[in-house]
C-alpha cells in the first residue's frame, strides 16, 4: 500500500532524491502558498505533535515518599513506634498524623514548584515560521506538521525534518545529530545517488539543527519521532536541574544547622535526664525537637519561592530560562541593552531619502502606505530624477513582506526592511512592478557585515548587483556616483557632501541606509564574496525608530537602584548620541565609543575607561564579548542583551544573558537565562526587581523559619537547666513546627517588595546568606521568644504547681503567638512599624487560620487529650499576647 503521505517505506525514492514538485504532489502542497487549515486540522490530528517523546518523570508516589527519607523524620517514626508499644498510644498516633501531614506538604510544595518549571518550559518553546493559506505565521514548533512550508534564518532550530527548496547561503551545524560541528552548506537540487547518509543529504534540514547562516525554505517532510532526530531521541541525555547558588549555600548551612540543632537537642535530653525526667519521654521530646528545629525542608521551600517569583515575572513578561537567574538578577549592577527593538519600538519609518545632492522628506507615520516625498515643502512626483529607481531597488533588495492582517498592515521580516517597503508603497511602487526582475542571489544582512545585496536578472536577462547596508560599509565600496541619470566618478568632494547628508539625519537620531547597484556582466561570477566592490552609491535613506515610552523611566529606576544602563548598536555613532539623550542615558561626562576604536583596545584598555562609557556605536557582535569581559574585570555583575546568532557568546559570558521573545533567534534564546517576551528593556527592569524581591523574601523566610527553632530550642534548654518540668510535649512541638512553619512561610515569599527595593545599591553576589544583620536578627529575635515562651510557662506552672497541662497549654500558645506576631516582623529589614501588616493578604490568611488550628486545639474537648491541652480564659491570653508581642515590639523600636 503506497497512499497519504508515509512515502518513505513503500517509495524507492527518498525525500532528498525527490524533486520539489514530486514532494509537492506527494505533500499535496504548494511551496507558494503553503497548506490550508483544514490540511493542517487534519495531519494535526493524524500524526500529532512535532514533538520528541517527552522523558519520564518521577512517579508521585516516589516524590510522596521521598518527603520521609529524611533521617530525623525515620528516627522519629521509630521512637514513635517504641511509644505506641510502651502504651502511649494516643501520642503515638497523633505525632504519626502530623508526621504524615508534614509530608504531604512537602508534596505538594514539590509538586507545585515542578509544575510551574513545565509551564516554564512551554512558554520559552521554539517557534517556526511557516506558511499557511498563503500567510506566513509564526508558531509554536510543536504545531508543525508534515507538508508545511517553513522559512529558516540563521540562529533558528530546525523545527522539522525539511527538503530545502530554496537556500541563500545556508549553513548549518549538525553536530547534534553526526558529530561533526564543521556547517555544512545546503541547496535545494535533488541527489540522485542512493542511500546517503543524513550527513551527506545536503538537500535537507534536519530537526533540532542548527542555521549558522543565511536563510532558506524547506517542506516539512517528518515530524516528532518520524524525524532523524527522532530516531535517536533515545540516545539523548536528559538534562539535569542544577541548584542555584542559594540552594547550594543553604544546603551546606542546612548541614551546620543540623549539627548544632542536634547537638543542643543532645543537651536538653541529656539535662532532662540528669534532672529526673524519664529517658524514653526525653528520648521521644528530643526526637521531636531536632524533627522541629531541623529546618530540612528550607531548600525546599526556597525553590519554591524562586518558582512562586518565575511565576510573577512571566505576568511581566519575563521568562526565566535558568532558576539561578531569578538570583543573579537582584545582584545586577550593568544592563547593556540594545538599541534597536528593545529601547526603540522597533517600528522604522523612512521619514528622509537623500539622492542627486537633495534631501527629501516623506510624510506618513508607521506602517501606513499614505504619505509622499517634499522637496522644501512641496511634494514631488514619483518621476523625480532616480527616486523611483532608488525605492524600487530598496524593495528589491529586501527580505521583508508587507502583509494585511484585520485591514492592517503589518511586516512580516526585518522591519528595516518592512519600511523600505511602505517608503516604495508612498509613490505607488508594488511588488508587481518588480515582476520584471528576478532575484536569482541573495547575499543576507547580518550585524557583521552591516551590509545586504541581492543580484537580480531583469527582463532582458541583464544581472546587475544591489548592495543596501550602512553607509560607512558602502561608501568605501562604492566607486561611481548616480548623479541625476548619469553614471560618474565618485569624488571625495562627493563623499564629503554624502557624510555631511549622514550627519544631518543621524543628527535627528534617524538611521541611515545607504543603497548602491554594479552592473555585472554574463562572465562575472556569482561567487559572492567578491561581488561587493565598485559599486554605483544611489542615495541614502534616514528612517526614524522612536524609542519606547517607558523607556526613559525605566533607566532613571535603574540609576537609582545603582545599575548603569549602557546601549549598545550597530547604528551610526551619531544616531546612538541622539536617541540616548532623548532616553536621557548619557550623563555630560559619559564617553561613546565606537567599535574601530574597541578593535584598536585591549580588554585591559577598555577596562580603565569603561565605567564612564555608556554608549557603544558601530559594534558588531564580537564587540559584545569585549565589553561584558571588561565590565565584568571591574567587578560588575552584568546583564547583556542580544537577539542574532553571534551574540549568542557574549550572552553566554554574561552574568545575566537576555534574549529578545519576538525577534530573538533559537540560539541567543538558548544561550540565555531569560528572554523578554516583549522584547522592552522596561520588562528587564521589572525582572531585576522581581529578583530583588524575590531574594529579600527568601530571607524573610529564612530569617522568620531560624529564629522561631532558636526559640523553640532555647525554651527546652532554659527549662532543663533550671530544671524545670518540660514546657512542651512532642505533639506540640510538632505541631507548633507543622502550623507556623508552613503557610506562614510560604506567604511571605509571596511579599511584595519594600518601598526601597529600587533605592538600594545591587546586592553583592559573595555576600552569605546571613549578611546584612541577618543573623543577629535571627539570634536576637529567637532569644526573645524563648525566653518569653518560658516566662508564660514559669508563671502560670507556679502558680498551679498541680497543673502541669496548664502550663504547657500556656506555654504552648505563646509560643505559638510569639512566632505568628514576629512574621510579620519579618517583613521588614528595619522595623515592624514600617508597613502595614494588612498589606500581604496571603500572609494575613495564614496566619488567621494558623490561630484558627491553634485555638481548636485547646478548645476543642476531643482534642484536647491528645494535645495535652486544656481551655485557657481571657487573662491567660492577656498574658500570652503581652508577652508573645514583646520580641516583636521591642524590636520594632530599636530597629536593629
Ligand atoms: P542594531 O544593533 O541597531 O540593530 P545592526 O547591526 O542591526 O544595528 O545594523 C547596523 C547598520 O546596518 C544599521 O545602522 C543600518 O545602516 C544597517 N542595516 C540594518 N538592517 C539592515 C538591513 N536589513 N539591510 C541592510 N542594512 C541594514
Ligand atoms: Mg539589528
Amino acid at each position: 500500500m503506497c497512499s497519504g503521505i508515509h512515502v518513505e517505506e513503500c517509495d524507492v525514492k527518498k525525500w532528498y532524491q525527490l524533486d520539489v514538485e514530486q514532494i509537492e504532489q506527494k505533500l499535496y502542497v504548494t511551496t507558494s502558498k503553503g497548506l490550508s487549515s483544514k490540511q493542517v486540522d487534519q495531519r494535526r490530528k493524524q500524526y500529532g505533535d512535532n514533538a520528541l517523546e517527552a522523558e519520564k518523570k518521577t512517579s508521585k508516589w516516589l516524590i510522596f515518599l521521598k518527603q520521609f527519607q529524611d533521617f530525623m523524620v525515620l528516627v522519629l517514626l521509630a521512637a514513635t513506634l517504641i511509644a505506641g508499644m510502651l502504651g502511649e498510644f494516643i501520642d503515638a498516633i497523633a505525632i504519626m498524623v502530623i508526621v504524615l501531614v508534614n509530608g504531604f506538604i512537602g508534596y505538594f510544595q514539590e509538586q507545585k514548584a515542578e509544575k510551574s518549571l513545565d509551564k516554564l518550559k512551554e512558554l520559552s518553546a521554539p517557534m517556526a515560521h511557516v506558511l499557511r493559506d498563503q500567510r506566513w505565521e509564526k508558531i509554536s514548533s510543536r504545531d508543525v506538521v508534515v507538508g508545511d512550508i517553513v522559512k529558516i534564518n540563521s540562529g533558528d532550530r530546525i523545527p522539522a525534518d525539511v527538503r530545502i527548496v530554496k537556500a541563500n547561503n545556508l549553513e548549518t551545524e549538525e553536530s547534534a545529530l553526526t558529530g561533526e560541528s564543521l556547517p555544512v552548506m545546503k541547496h535545494a537540487t535533488a541527489i540522485s545517488k542512493e542511500n546517503l547518509d543524513a550527513q551527506d543529504q545536503v538537500n535537507m534540514g534536519f530537526m533540532g539543527t542548527l542555521v549558522t547562516r543565511g536563510s532558506g525554505v524547506g517542506i516539512v517532510v517528518g515530524t516528532g519521532m518520524n524525524t532523524v532526530m527522532g530516531q535517536i531521541a533515545s540516545l539523548m541525555v536528559n538534562t539535569k536541574k542544577v541548584p542555584t547558588p542559594l540552594e547550594r549555600k543553604l544546603a551546606e548551612l542546612g548541614k551546620i544547622l543540623i549539627a548544632v540543632a542536634l547537638l543542643l537537642t543532645v543537651l536538653v535530653v541529656a539535662l532532662g535526664v540528669l534532672q529526673g525526667h524519664p529517658v524514653y519521654r526525653m528520648f521521644l521530646a528530643g526526637v521531636s525537637l531536632a524533627v522541629a528545629a531541623i529546618p530540612e525542608g528550607l531548600p525546599a521551600i526556597v525553590t519554591v519561592a524562586l518558582s512562586l517569583g518565575v511565576q510573577r515575572m512571566i505576568r511581566k513578561k519575563a521568562i526565566v530560562r535558568k532558576l539561578s537567574a531569578v538570583e543573579t538578577l537582584g545582584c545586577a549592577s550593568v544592563i547593556c541593552s540594545d538599541k534597536t527593538g528593545t529601547m526603540t519600538e522597533n517600528q522604522m519609518t523612512v521619514k528622509e531619502v537623500y539622492l542627486n545632492d537633495q534631501t527629501l522628506h516623506v510624510t506618513g507615520d508607521g506602517y501606513n502606505i499614505i504619505g509622499d516625498y517634499q522637496l522644501n515643502g512641496r511634494p514631488v512626483d514619483r518621476e523625480h530624477s532616480n527616486l523611483e529607481m532608488m525605492l524600487l531597488y530598496g524593495m528589491l533588495c529586501n527580505n521583508a513582506s508587507l502583509q494585511v492582517k484585520k485591514g492592517k498592515y503589518y511586516v512580516d521580516g526585518d522591519p528595516t526592511d518592512g519600511a523600505l517597503i511602505i517608503a516604495a508603497r508612498k509613490i505607488g511602487l508594488n511588488v508587481s512592478n518588480g515582476e520584471d526582475f528576478k532575484v536569482i542571489k541573495e547575499i543576507p544582512f547580518d550585524s557583521d557585515r552591516k551590509r545586504m545585496s541581492v543580484i537580480v536578472e531583469d527582463a532582458n536577462e541583464r544581472r546587475f548587483l544591489i548592495t543596501k547596508g550602512a553607509p560607512d560599509v558602502l561608501l568605501p565600496r562604492s566607486t561611481y556616483l548616480l548623479d541625476n541619470d548619469q553614471r560618474r566618478i565618485l569624488k571625495p568632494k562627493d563623499e564629503e557632501k554624502i557624510e555631511g547628508a549622514i550627519d544631518q539625519m543621524a543628527e535627528k537620531a534617524l538611521r541611515t541606509i545607504a543603497i548602491g547597484m554594479r552592473p555585472l556582466s554574463s562572465e562575472d561570477s556569482l561567487d559572492t564574496a567578491f561581488l561587493e566592490k565598485d559599486l554605483t552609491f544611489i542615495g541614502l535613506y534616514g528612517m526614524i525608530d522612536p524609542p519606547r515610552k517607558e523607556v526613559k523611566k525605566a533607566i532613571e529606576e535603574c540609576r537609582q537602584a545603582g545599575i548603569k544602563t549602557v546601549m549598545i548598536t550597530g547604528d551610526h555613532v551619531k544616531t546612538a548620541r541622539a536617541i540616548a539623550s532623548k532616553l536621557n542615558l548619557l550623563p555630560e561626562n559619559g564617553l561613546v565609543l565606537e567599535g574601530h576604536q574597541l578593535n584598536q583596545m585591549s580588554v585591559e584598555e577598555l577596562e580603565d575607561i569603561i565605567d564612564d562609557v555608556y554608549v557603544f556605536a558601530r559594534v558588531t557582535p564580537e564587540h559584545k564579548l569585549k565589553i561584558v569581559k571588561a565590565f565584568q574585570e571591574r567587578g560588575h555583575v552584568v546583564a547583556m542583551t542580544g537577539d542574532g546568532v553571534n551574540d549568542a557568546p557574549a550572552i553566554k559570558a554574561s552574568d545575566i544573558g537576555i534574549s529578545m521573545g519576538i525577534t530573538g533567534t533559537d540560539v541567543t534564546k538558548e544561550a540565555s537565562s531569560l528572554v523578554l517576551m516583549d522584547d522592552n528593556f522596561a520588562t528587564i527592569k521589572a525582572a531585576i526587581k522581581e529578583g530583588r524581591n524575590i531574594y529579600e523574601n527568601i530571607r524573610k523566610f529564612i530569617r522568620y523559619l531560624l529564629a522561631s527553632n532558636v526559640g523553640e530550642i532555647l525554651v527546652m534548654l532554659f527549662a532543663m537547666l533550671l530544671a524545670m518540668p518540660l514546657p512542651l510535649v512532642p505533639v506540640q512541638i510538632l505541631w507548633v513546627n507543622l502550623v507556623t512553619d508552613g503557610l506562614p512561610a510560604m506567604a511571605l515569599g509571596m511579599d511584595k517588595p519594600e518601598n526601597d527595593v529600587m533605592k538600594k545599591k545591587p546586592r553583592n553576589p559573595k555576600e552569605g546568606v546571613f549578611a546584612r544583620g541577618l543573623g543577629w536578627k535571627i539570634v536576637s529575635r529567637g532569644f526573645l521568644i524563648g525566653i518569653v515562651t518560658l516566662i508564660a510557662f514559669m508563671l502560670t506552672y507556679q502558680n498551679n504547681p498541680d497543673n502541669l497541662v496548664y502550663g504547657q497549654t500556656v506555654a504552648f500558645t505563646t509560643l505559638v503567638m510569639a512566632q505568628l506576631i514576629h512574621v510579620f516582623d519579618c517583613r521588614s529589614e528595619n522595623s515592624v512599624f514600617d508597613r502595614n501588616p494588612f498589606e500581604n493578604i496571603y500572609l494575613v490568611f495564614a496566619v488567621l487560620s494558623s490561630i484558627l488550628l491553634l485555638l481548636v486545639v485547646i478548645y476543642w474537648e476531643p482534642l484536647q487529650p491528645i494535645f495535652h491541652t486544656t481551655a485557657l480564659s481571657l487573662r491567660d491570653w492577656m498574658l500570652i499576647l503581652g508577652l508573645g508581642s514583646l520580641p516583636t515590639v521591642l524590636f520594632g523600636f530599636t530597629k536593629r
